[in-house]
């Protein structure tokens, strides 16, 4: 590793929903921040911002394929991470994690940098343990239409660890749980998104299945703000790690909620439950509460607010309305 008066740090996936998010912090702390993305799900106006800064640069650039670049920490984020965009190009979601990882743990090695991997509770599948530790191994289907996500991320967190072992790479990985907030794509058929939108527009609200499915939602702030904890501590410490918020809850809960927060009149309707949807998620987050003295600050409640006031200012204003 180099030393410089900055750190210089490579976000991939640096312009979609949480990268933006970390490329700003990481800006505000000063670091020298180079964000690549191939915009398949990011967009720049969400680090349009940050290029009036003299410590922001972006490229547009496919991790799959090789780069070079001087840096001394990577956070590797690039992968769609909802189920309709990572199902959409199935080959490519599973070349975008694991080529990817490839071509980024080469510079971290060439580099001597630090690099982390934004991995997730996707690897535990529809688990039988709960709420899930970080030594359960998981529950996942390697055939099934989640597999080119949850398998290629489960051979990508193998390579950070076969990288730590073969070559002493200084490797963190991170296992996020549902995240939500603003910049999230109104179309990318996450729930909080789906939700929030219909609610909005006064339409159905969409449950697939019955609503008695759990997940654990943290609020964008508090997660990358355990990103940055993690990249931070020290050389022993390698994740896996959970980071998320382990308040659980109905979806449907979650739909009343949004419906009550957003004083919407939507009614809920039910359709199918997808294949290998996971019946139940929560993060157990001692770990993180040990090693990195985090845990989510942001109530739900205060979240979704955010979340609907931003969709709100969205289809007003949209990006790009002349
Ligand atoms: P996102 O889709 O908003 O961001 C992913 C970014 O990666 C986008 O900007 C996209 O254009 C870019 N990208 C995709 N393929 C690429 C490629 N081949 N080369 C370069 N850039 C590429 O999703 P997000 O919610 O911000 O998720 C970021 C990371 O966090 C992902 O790795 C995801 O698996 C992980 N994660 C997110 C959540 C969550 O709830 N948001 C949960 C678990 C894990
Ligand atoms: N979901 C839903 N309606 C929607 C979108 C999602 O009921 O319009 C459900 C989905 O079946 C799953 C949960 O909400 O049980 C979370 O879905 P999401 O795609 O946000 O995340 P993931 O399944 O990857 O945790």
């Amino acid at each position: 590793m180099v030393l410089r008066a900055k750190p210089r740090v490579l976000v991939t996936g640096g312009a979609g929903f949480l990268g933006s998010f970390l490329c700003e912090r990481l800006v505000e702390e000063d670091c020298d921040v180079i964000c690549v993305d191939n915009f398949y799900t990011g967009r720049r106006e969400n680090v349009f911002h940050l290029t009036k800064r003299k410590n922001f640069e972006i490229l547009r650039h496919d991790i799959t394929f090789p780069l070079y670049v001087e840096v001394d920490q990577i956070y590797n984020l690039a992968c769609p991470a909802s189920p309709v965009h990572y199902r959409y190009d199935p080959v490519q979601t599973t070349k975008t994690c694991v080529h990817g990882a490839i071509n980024m743990l080469g510079i971290a090695k060439r580099c001597r940098a630090k690099i982390l991997q934004a991995s997730t509770s996707e690897v535990y599948g529809n688990p039988t343990v709960h709420p899930q530790t970080e030594d359960y191994w998981g529950h996942v289907n390697p055939i099934g239409p989640r597999a080119c996500y949850d398998e290629a991320k489960r051979c990508a967190e193998t390579l950070f660890f076969d990288y730590y072992r073969q070559h002493h790479l200084q490797i963190k990985v991170a296992r996020i749980f549902n995240t939500y907030g603003p910049r999230m794509l109104h179309n990318d058929g996450r729930v909080v998104s789906n939700f929030v939108v219909q609610a909005l527009l006064e339409q159905p609200i969409t449950i697939y299945g019955d609503g008695s499915q759990t997940r654990s939602f943290c609020y964008v702030d508090d997660l990358v703000d355990g990103l940055i904890r993690l990249m931070n501590t020290s050389d022993e410490v390698t994740g896996p790690t959970n980071l998320g918020n382990p308040a659980e809850v109905t979806i449907r809960t979650l739909a009343e909620e949004i419906i009550a927060i957003s004083g919407s009149r939507s009614k809920i309707s039910f359709s199918p439950l997808p294949q290998d949807d996971p019946a139940r998620r929560c993060p157990d987050i001692t770990q993180a509460q040990r090693l990195l003295d985090w845990e989510p600050k942001i109530d739900r409640s205060i979240g979704l607010a955010k979340t609907v006031d931003y969709f709100r200012n969205q289809l007003v204003d949209p990006p790009g309305k002349a």
